[in-house]
Parts: C-alpha cells; structure tokens; sequence
C-alpha cells in the first residue's frame, strides 16, 4: 500500500483536476499515480519527502498546461522506468498504460543534456534542437520542462555546486525552449528561479524594489488588459493580447546589460497588441491613445523606423488607473517574429531553408496555439500540434567532446567530419560511431557519438566521395581540396623551394640527383613519389623546415663533398670554361729554323706540335715562320704545291727533344672515343686534374649508339708527357680510342 503522504498527493492532484471541469480519464491518472506512488515507495527526495510527491507535482503542472491524460500519467511515470528498474520496465508500462504513455515515458527516459558550460551560442542551440528531435513528440519536452520547473522550485535543497550547474542549464536550454514553444509563463518562472541562484544577492535586491513599488497593484494589469480586450473586440480588429508585469530576470537584463536604475524602468507593466496587418497596429495604437493619456516623448514608432536589428513595432506608454504608467506593444506577426527569433529567423524565412523554416514554422504554430485564450483553444488542434515530429529531416549527433552537430537526415560520417573542420575532413581515414569502426558511407542516428579517425598521413579526400556525402557543405570542401590541389603546379612551386634550399649547400648538382634526394626522403617520411612530396611542400601541406635537416644529410650523401671528386659532366665542362689559361702556354720559340736560332716562329694550330715532335717550318707573309708537325696533313698538301716549295724550311726542337725550359707548357689537341656512361667526362678530368694537366677546353659529341666523342684541348711539356697522359686517359672505363688531334 502506499503511504499517506502519496494518498494525500494524488488526492490533490485529482481534486485539481476536476476543477478544470475538463474531460479526463480520471480512473487512468489514478491508477498512474497510485502504481507510481507504489514503484518509487521507500524512495525520498534530498528534501525527506517521499519521491512520489515529485511526479505528482509535475503531473500538476503539466495538467495546467491543459495537456492530455496521457500526459498527465507521463508525467506521473516518467522517472519510474530509469530509477525503479528493478520493479518494472517499458513493457509493463506499455501493458498497463497502453503504447502513447510507452513512448512518452521512453522519451523522457532518454532525454539527455550535456554540459552546457563554456559552450558557444551555436552548439547550445544545436543542443536545444537536438532534445526537440530526441523528443519525437513534443509533448514530451512540454513534460520535461514541466519536471525541470518543479526541481528548480525544489532546487534549494540540492548542494551548491549542483544549484549552479542545474541552474544554468536550465538558463541556457530549458528556459529558451519554452519560450520558442511559447510558454510564457514557464518561461519566465524559470528564468526568475534560475537567476536567484545564479546572483541571489542582485535578485533578492530587486525582489525589494518591486515589493516597495508595485506590491499593493497586484491586479493592476488584469484589469487593463481586460478593458483593452473589450474595446478592440468592439472596434472589429483581430488581435492577440499578452498582458505582463516584467519578470525579475527582465528587469534584472536591463539593470545589469542596460547599467539602468529602477526607476529608469517604463515598461514593468506592459501590453503588448499583436494584429495581422500593418494598418491594423496604427489603428489600435489610436485605440490605446484614446482611452489613455500618454507619457510625452515615450511614443516610438520602430515601423516607420526600424531599429538597425531590424525590430520592427510600435511603441508608446501611458498612465492608467491610479496614475500607474504602462508600456504597450503594437506590432504584426511578422514584426513579432523577428521580434522574438532575431535577424537569423529573418534572415532563414528569406533563404528558404527548408527543413528550418518547417521547424519554426511548426514551432510557432505551437506557440502561437499555446499563447491564445485557453477558451478560444481547440483541444484536438493543440494536441495535434504537441503529436508533431518536428525534425524529421535533420539528425543531431555529439562530437566526443560533447558538442552537438546538426546534420540533414541522411548525412554520413564523412559530412559529420567536414562539418566540424574542413581540416579534419582532409585528412579523415576513417570514423566510430558510439565506439564502434563504421564504413565511410555510415549516416549516424540523433544522439549518437561520432568520432573521426584522422592521419596525418591521409591523402586527402577520395573523388568516390563526392558521390557520397550529402552535404553541400561536404561536397564543397571536397571538391575545392581538389582544385586547390592542382598537382603540377604544386609541383613546380615545390621544386623551386627544393632548388632553393638546395641552393644553400653550395655545391652543384644536377636534376636527376635533386629529384633522387627528395624521393629518398620522401620515402622517409611517407611519400610514394619524389613529385608527391614536391606537390605537399608546393601546396604547403608539410613545412620544408621539417624536412630540411634530412633533405641536408640526403644531399651530403649523393653529392660527394667538392674537390677534388667532381661527378658531373655538365660541372667539368662549365667548369673548364671558366677556367684560366696557364700562363707558360707557349705559341712559339726554342726553335732552330733552317739552322738559326731565335727566329720568329709560331706553333700552327693545326696540329699543335709538340717538343720531340718532327716539326717543318713554313714562311708566311708577314707572320714570321709557321711551325707545323712533320705529318700534318697541311704540310703533306702544301709541298705537293710548286709555288710554295722555296719556303718550306728544316726546323728542329733547340734543347734535343725537349724544347724550352722545363715549365714551358704547349698546347695538345686529343680526342677521344668513349662509350656513354654517366661521369666518364668526369673522371677523364679528374685523370687530368690528377696529372696536373691544364684541360684548356672540352667538347662533347653524342654521335649515337651509346658513342660519344670527347675532343680535348690540353696543356703538356713535350711529347712524352702527351704519351703518358694519353696512355692514363686509354685506362679510364669506357674509353675505347684516344686520337692526337681534332677529327
Ligand atoms: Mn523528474
């Protein structure tokens, strides 16, 4: 049986309820409350009383929100699944209450608030919106608000730490949901109740201003509201009335944000008029004005002049009975909804999002139903309205930290991520639901928790993407990944920045070592390819600085610290170009012409004689005695001509075979015939280099077939040096001929 304070409860509740002289199932919420009263026996409150009193006191206010019966024994059930589960379960509920009392229970069951501290305005209203979807039917947030308002009333009992949390929880989801759903009055009690935790010292002081000013005109409002109701109605305009005094926390917002005085403060009475067309407030306001003087200088006319938050009404005060100034209102429902969603709700309605404009719509719809004179309601309407569904098309999910995100119905993971940051959408490879590894395609359900697997080693999006997201949101950032992709010429810029770090060692090297140096690091660092770590570092996806140390010791290892190793063929050849001459190079003398000494003679070009050559000379016209080799094809020509038969003349090398003095240095001219190998030209200069033999000019003649002719211009002594140096270059791998002279 249960105990006498439960009794005494459901008897109060019952008498209440037949009161309203409305048509409950009265034998039903007995029988709730009775097989409540029995489930939660033994159960106390922070407070000592039995828990029973709880379900009942929010079993009373949801039956003054004029809710049905099946609230009503919602309410009376809905902490008996979660904390009595040991004597019943949804079943038996279901068994006993049938299914709508089933699901209202399971949905007030589920309904979960995370921590709201230091979030952000957007994930809070993504969390308003996520218990409007968890809830199905609303009116099991019409329940749920009824539950938090009687544990605000009761929250005195609770500890510190716990008041605050509750409190603010309820500031920032509760209160704000029960205004959109137009519950003014729960609204605002649980505004006043929150505030009196939050800053007990700053409510209490304004409970006193109140209390001074106003507390013997308690019925002041009714009475004018009344009187303004009949003389509308008579004047033919169809109109909504809401008559208020303003709530501690109202005054609290403008003392506090606005820095004002009590005193300052107009509108603590106000009426507010809402009619359908524009024309209709400008004739109400004259109503108001003939029936009562107004306050000069309070008449604000926001229609004509909007404020810049685009606030659109009309505004005026004027004294009532007892000399009491009142503000009032007048405005449209266009102006009121822009009044009371903001610039967003506007800005929403003239997108033209849909799946939004359906929920403030149906919203406002409920509002609107709730806000009318209980006479006036349709009960079949209104709990129509409350049946609603009213984010069918959109799916809200927690991030692990908490957060809550608001997907179109359908969405997958891969949408979840670029909802959170394109970055983690780049780099995604995978994603858990609630925990659990799902494929890439998965759409996530309203509460569940999805984590996305990132790696920083993630290639960036799939192209099969973008034939699976939903999002436009998605969509984009996949596509402008892509774009700004642009592979080669990421590639190009990212070779540049190589070079130029390259640049930094100062010594050369060629494209093919560059492009092998980034592949080995690149390898290193999880790149396929040498171009994929060009195109990272091209499109800054990777600092070079974080590369820079291994790009530094690659190159150390591939190009050889300098001299005297030189590697590159294209190097000894720029190289010798800018070389200087020696200067001993003789052109001539030490030579004994036709038996005298120290004529003056020129080593002709053509076959640049040696000394230990057999040399000829030949008299020029004005260019002294021209000095060719014995078996130079020019001399084999020229004697063979009668003209010139006089001026050929015997010549010798002065010092027997060795010409000049033994620094003197004399041009020789070689060729030689190599098969291609990458560094033969190298390593014929570092055999020269090593001789130290002055290479005084190099050409290069790729004549195909892997065969390449190497013509040399070198400085030597004298004809055994020439042999010595051409039997040294015969040694070199690949070289397959070395011939004296230009061929
Ligand atoms: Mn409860």
């Amino acid at each position: 049986m249960a105990e006498t304070g439960a009794n005494v409860n459901i008897k109060r509740l019952i008498d209440m309820l037949r009161l309203t002289g409305k048509k409950y199932d009265i034998e039903k919420i007995t029988k709730a409350a009775e097989y409540a009263a029995m489930l939660h026996e033994g159960q106390y409150r922070v407070s000592g009383e039995p828990y029973i009193s709880h379900p009942i006191a929010v079993a009373e206010i949801v039956a003054g929100l004029e809710l049905d019966t099946n609230s009503i024994c919602a309410a009376l059930l809905h902490d008996t699944v979660e904390d009595c589960s040991d004597k019943t379960d949804l079943e038996e509920v279901e068994k006993l209450f049938g299914s709508e009392v089933a699901m209202l229970v399971d949905g007030l069951t589920k309904l979960v608030v995370v921590n709201v501290e230091d979030k952000e305005e957007a994930h809070i209203e993504n969390i308003r919106k996520m218990l409007l979807a968890m809830s199905k039917d609303v009116r099991v947030i019409f329940i749920k608000l009824c539950d938090r308002l009687h544990n605000m009333r009761t929250l005195d009992v609770k500890p510190d730490p716990k008041r605050r949390s509750t409190a603010l929880e309820t500031m920032h989801i509760y209160a704000p949901l029960a205004h959109r759903l137009g519950i003014q009055k729960i609204k605002q009690e649980l505004e006043n109740l929150c505030i009196s935790y939050l800053d007990p010292i700053g409510y209490s002081e304004i409970q006193g201003y109140i209390q001074d000013k106003y507390g013997k005109n308690v019925n002041f409002i009714e009475n004018v509201r009344n009187s303004v109701y009949r003389k509308l109605t008579e004047n033919g305009i169809k109109f909504t009335l809401e008559g208020r005094i303003k709530s501690v926390y109202s005054i609290y917002r403008k003392m506090y944000n606005q820095n004002k005085h009590f005193d300052e403060i107009y509108d603590f009475y106000a009426l507010r008029i809402i009619v359908d067309t524009e024309l209709e407030c400008y004739t109400a306001l004259g109503i108001i004005h003939e029936m009562f003087k107004s306050v000069p200088g309070r008449f604000k006319d926001y229609i004509s002049t909007p404020k810049p938050n685009m606030y659109r009404s009309l505004h005026t005060t004027v004294i009532g009975r007892d000399g009491i100034p009142f503000e009032v209102q007048i405005r449209t429902w266009d102006m009121h909804h822009i009044a009371e969603y903001g610039i967003a709700a506007h800005w929403k309605y003239k997108s033209g999002e849909k799946s939004k404009e359906d929920m403030d719509k149906k919203l406002e719809w409920i509002a609107k139903l709730v806000e009318t004179e209980n006479a006036a309601r349709d009960p079949d309407e209104f709990l129509d309205a409350l049946k609603t569904d009213i984010f069918h098309d959109e799916t809200f999910v927690f991030t692990p930290k908490g957060d809550v995100v608001a997907l179109p119905h359908g969405a997958t993971v891969i949408d979840f991520a670029y909802a959170i940051h394109t970055g983690v959408g780049n780099a995604m490879i995978g994603a858990k639901i609630n925990g659990m590894i799902v494929p890439i395609d998965k759409s996530p359900s309203t509460g569940d928790i999805v984590e996305i697997i990132t790696s920083s080693s993630s290639k960036g999006p799939s192209r099969d993407w973008l034939k699976i997201v939903k999002t436009g949101e998605a969509r984009t950032k996949i596509r402008s990944w892509f774009k700004k992709e642009k592979r080669p010429e990421n590639i190009a810029a990212g070779k540049a920045m190589v070079d130029a770090e390259f640049r930094k060692f100062k010594r050369p090297y060629t494209e093919a070592q560059r492009n092998e140096i980034v592949a080995t690091v690149g390898q290193r660092t999880g790149y396929k390819s040498a171009d994929d770590l060009y195109n990272t570092l091209g499109y800054g996806g990777i600092a070079l600085s974080k590369v820079a140390l291994k790009f530094k010791d690659e190159f150390d290892r591939v190009i050889a610290p300098p001299e005297p190793e030189v590697k590159s063929d294209i190097e000894v050849v720029e190289k010798i170009k800018n070389s200087v001459q020696p200067k001993n190079l003789k052109t001539g003398g030490g030579i004994i012409v036709d038996g005298e000494r120290g004529c003056l003679v020129k080593l002709a070009r053509c076959c640049n004689p040696l000394p230990g050559d057999s040399i000829i000379g030949f008299i020029t016209k004005g260019y002294g005695i021209s000095i060719h080799k014995a078996d130079c094809p020019n001399v084999q020509n020229g004697k063979s001509n009668p003209e010139y038969a006089e001026r050929w003349k015997e010549a010798y090398w002065e010092s027997a075979g060795e010409g000049g003095s033994s620094s003197d240095m004399y041009e020789a001219q070689i060729t030689v015939h190599v098969s291609d190998r990458m560094g033969i030209v190298a390593d014929i200069s570092m055999a020269l280099s090593e001789m130290r033999v002055f290479l005084l000019q190099i050409n290069t003649v790729n004549v195909g077939n892997d065969h390449i002719i190497i013509n040399l211009k070198i400085s030597c002594k004298n004809i055994d040096h020439y042999r010595s140096i051409v039997s040294k270059i015969k040694s070199i791998e690949g070289v397959t001929d070395v011939l004296r002279g230009f061929s």
